[in-house]
């Protein structure tokens, strides 16, 4: 594949809920190393747009594309596979198993990719400050270390695409700070980024702003 594909292209997308557009039309390039914060009011179409670029829903008319896939020729197996390599998921709520440790949630992603590899888990889950953490199960971690092991099994397989939901909605301050610092130094090694957020100071730290109401893109503008 081309080092220029994009990584994600959106063609008209329509995702209709009866009379209500959640997504209307919706045209949406993004480069390969963009760092793109989604904003707009709550209701505008956002979540919407991350399930649809995250093969988690299917758009009701248009055309995704990931890395030049297009989603609409695939069935649900195909739509796995791509969502396991191409993309990494740091959505609000963690959905970490509740009886696996921090260590065992970032395996099982790596068992569902291809093979575990116990040392690696733990090399992800010390890049986000949890190697001493990584026995612990779900409840036994505050909602930033979970956050946290949510970031290292998405970083697990090293996904080109990491797509986040709000990742600092529920963080404090400290804990907000190192994953943004986590992002930027993804960003730095080349990955996509599209972010989420409610947060000015969240979504300032991007490439790339673009702002949804009702299903449309509103805004589209270059920060750095
Ligand atoms: P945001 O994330 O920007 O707050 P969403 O993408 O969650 O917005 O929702 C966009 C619109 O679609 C909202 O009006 C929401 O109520 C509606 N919506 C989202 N999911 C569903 C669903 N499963 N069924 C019906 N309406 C939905
Ligand atoms: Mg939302």
């Amino acid at each position: 594949m081309s080092e220029m594909t994009d990584a994600v292209r959106m063609d008209k997308v329509t995702k209709a809920y009866g009379e209500l557009k959640a997504l209307d039309e919706l045209d949406l390039v993004v480069k390969q190393g963009e760092w793109v914060s989604i904003v707009g009011p709550s209701g505008s179409g956002k979540t919407t747009c991350m399930n649809l670029i995250g093969c988690m829903d299917r758009p009701t008319s248009g055309v995704v594309e990931i890395s030049g896939l297009n989603l609409a020729n695939m069935n649900e197996n195909d739509l796995t596979r791509v969502r396991r390599e191409q993309i990494g998921l740091v959505f609000q709520k963690f959905h970490l198993i509740g009886h696996l440790s921090a260590l065992e949630n970032v395996m099982l992603a790596q068992y569902y990719h291809s093979i575990t590899d116990e040392s690696e888990a733990l090399a992800v889950l010390e890049r986000v400050g949890l190697a001493a953490r990584a026995t612990h199960r779900p409840s036994q971690l505050s909602g930033g270390e979970q956050q946290r092991v949510a970031i290292a099994r998405a970083l697990i397989n090293q996904p080109p695409l990491i797509l986040a939901d709000e990742p600092t909605g529920n963080l404090d301050a400290a804990n907000a700070a190192a994953v943004l610092e986590l992002f930027a130094e993804l960003h730095t090694q080349g990955v996509t980024l599209i972010v989420v957020t409610h947060d000015p100071s969240v979504a300032a730290r991007g490439t790339r702003e673009i702002v949804l109401d009702h299903g449309t893109l509103v805004r589209d503008s270059v920060l750095r």
